[in-house]
């Protein structure tokens, strides 16, 4: 039987549905074949399918027909949708005289009889995979985007205004950028942007998510991370940030840090409490960081 939930727990946002296919428990199109019967599931497999199912609920048909299809079902129409695709394959497969797979019996299912997936293209899975990867990553720099920083800095304040979890957000922006495109050349500003972001990912933690938020400006998100502790992030990031020049000059950052509190439960307050620090710091000089007061 599939673990009933409450109506909140089904109401996902764009950032659940597309960080389905990024996370590491998604499902791949491979495990969800085996489980329509394609190829038999090891035990492993058994175990960590009904784990998902446990804590996806309804989700869970959702969750299997995006990895087949990547498109979003919502998940009342998914579980029917499933049973129906099953059915069809089932029949097509005896028609046929042999196992269709559940990829085409959806395609054929899906495309051709309910229309819900419109023209319908062959893709192999693997190459998805990349044009998910390269849509959500700044070609410049390899950090993430602007789009995924905020798929995901909505996703951890919603998680802080659900389960208290911590979050801080540090912004960077690069000081006298300007000046350096002008003395130095854009392409060499160029190379010092994709400096920085090695930089940002040697220097931050494995769970922080190092964007690329604008022009010359970054952004990283700390989950489980509070403001105390940011701050001190911060101010090794902007050390090691630091890039030397021939010359002489040395291309410097400006941050600002807050987290979550009770001033800061959407993403757009942290956002905004984070630019505010950011002000501040250019304003007292630049080349340093400011910390947001906690519940200011
Ligand atoms: P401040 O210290 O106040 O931040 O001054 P600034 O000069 O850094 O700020 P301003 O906003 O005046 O200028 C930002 C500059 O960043 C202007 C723009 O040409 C440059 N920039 C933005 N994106 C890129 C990029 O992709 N490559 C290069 N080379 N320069 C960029
Ligand atoms: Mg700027
Ligand atoms: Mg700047």
């Amino acid at each position: 039987m599939m673990e009933s939930n409450n109506s909140s727990h089904l109401k996902e946002t764009d950032a659940d549905r597309r960080r389905g296919i990024l996370a590491d428990d998604s499902l791949s199109l491979d495990l969800v074949s085996a489980l329509a019967g394609d190829r038999s599931l090891t035990e492993a497999e058994k175990n960590r399918l009904s784990e998902i199912k446990k804590r996806r609920g309804l989700r869970f048909f959702s969750d299997l027909l995006y990895s087949i299809t990547h498109q979003y079902f919502a998940p009342e129409v998914a579980e029917e949708l499933w049973d129906e695709v099953l059915q069809h394959k089932y029949e097509l497969s005896t028609a046929l005289g042999r196992n269709v797979g559940i990829a085409v019996a959806a395609l054929d299912y899906l495309s051709n009889i309910t229309g819900n997936m419109g023209s319908a293209t062959l893709v192999v899975e693997a190459h998805i995979e990349e044009i998910v990867g390269l849509s959500l990553s700044d070609g410049l720099t390899g950090l993430f985007n602007h789009t995924y920083f905020f798929q995901q800095i909505d996703f951890e304040v919603r998680r802080y205004t659900r389960y208290g979890t911590m979050v801080s957000l540090v912004l960077i922006d690069i000081d006298d950028f300007k000046k350096v495109n002008d003395t130095y050349g854009h392409l060499e500003g160029d190379r010092i942007l994709a400096a920085m972001g090695r930089t940002l990912i040697r220097v931050a933690r494995d769970s922080d998510i190092c964007c690329r938020y604008g022009g010359e400006e970054f952004a990283v998100i700390l989950p489980l991370t509070d403001v105390h502790e940011a701050g001190t992030i911060a101010d090794r990031l902007k050390n090691e940030l630091a890039e030397h020049l021939p010359g002489g000059w040395t291309v410097t950052v400006s941050i600002g840090v807050a987290s979550c509190g009770k001033d800061a439960g959407t993403y757009k307050d942290l956002v905004e409490k984070a630019d505010a620090a950011l002000y501040q710091a250019k304003k007292n000089g630049k080349n340093r960081v400011v910390v947001s007061a906690e519940g200011k």
